[in-house]
């Protein structure tokens, strides 16, 4: 195993108490990733403590890694050629965002400006399709937006359980 990548666990990982008791991370990954992140920086600061407090910090860190490193099996609208890793959204904050899997593609710069120009006249955003881009989002509407596109992007069914989320993640 090259050095730097985790070990990945045996199972989803449940969790035991808390507000989200009984649910896992891998499905929250999906539900409520900010809290997932903000756990992760707390532990970081070693501001949580408990018996197991290692071997979960060992998974939450392993699991937000692969949220960054999942591989879409689409094409890029632009070329046809490259694999998808960024989507486009319009709008804004105040108005809301709109964003669909139709305008997604390759990091190249002219397939960038392909679909921007899709959009015209409105500058459209950009971002990975990473699980850190739904930090972009402060309201829930746009977030829930997002994780229905990721879903899609990653051939996943909307309705997700813990063996799916988990599965898709071991990957
Ligand atoms: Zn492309």
């Amino acid at each position: 195993m090259p050095v730097g990548v985790l070990e990945a666990p045996s199972g989803p990982r449940v969790l035991k108490s808390g507000d989200y008791e009984g649910q896992t991370l891998e499905v929250l990954m999906f539900n409520e990733y900010g809290h997932l992140v903000f756990v992760k920086k707390m532990m970081d600061k070693n501001l949580v403590n408990g018996s197991s407090s290692s071997e979960f910090h060992k998974h939450l860190e392993w699991l937000l890694g692969q949220g960054e490193n999942r591989v879409v099996s689409g094409v890029c609208l632009g070329c046809h050629t490259r694999p998808v890793t960024r989507f486009s959204v319009l709008g804004s904050e105040q108005d809301g965002y709109s964003m669909s899997a139709l305008y997604t593609c390759c990091d190249d710069r002219a397939c960038e400006e392909m679909i921007a120009l899709l959009a015209i006249g409105k500058t459209p955003i950009f971002l990975p399709v990473r699980f850190s881009s739904l930090m972009y989002f402060k309201y829930k509407h746009d977030r829930l937006q997002v994780v229905s596109l990721l879903k899609g992007l990653f051939n996943l069914p909307q309705r997700i359980n813990r063996d799916i989320a988990f599965q898709f993640f071991s990957q």
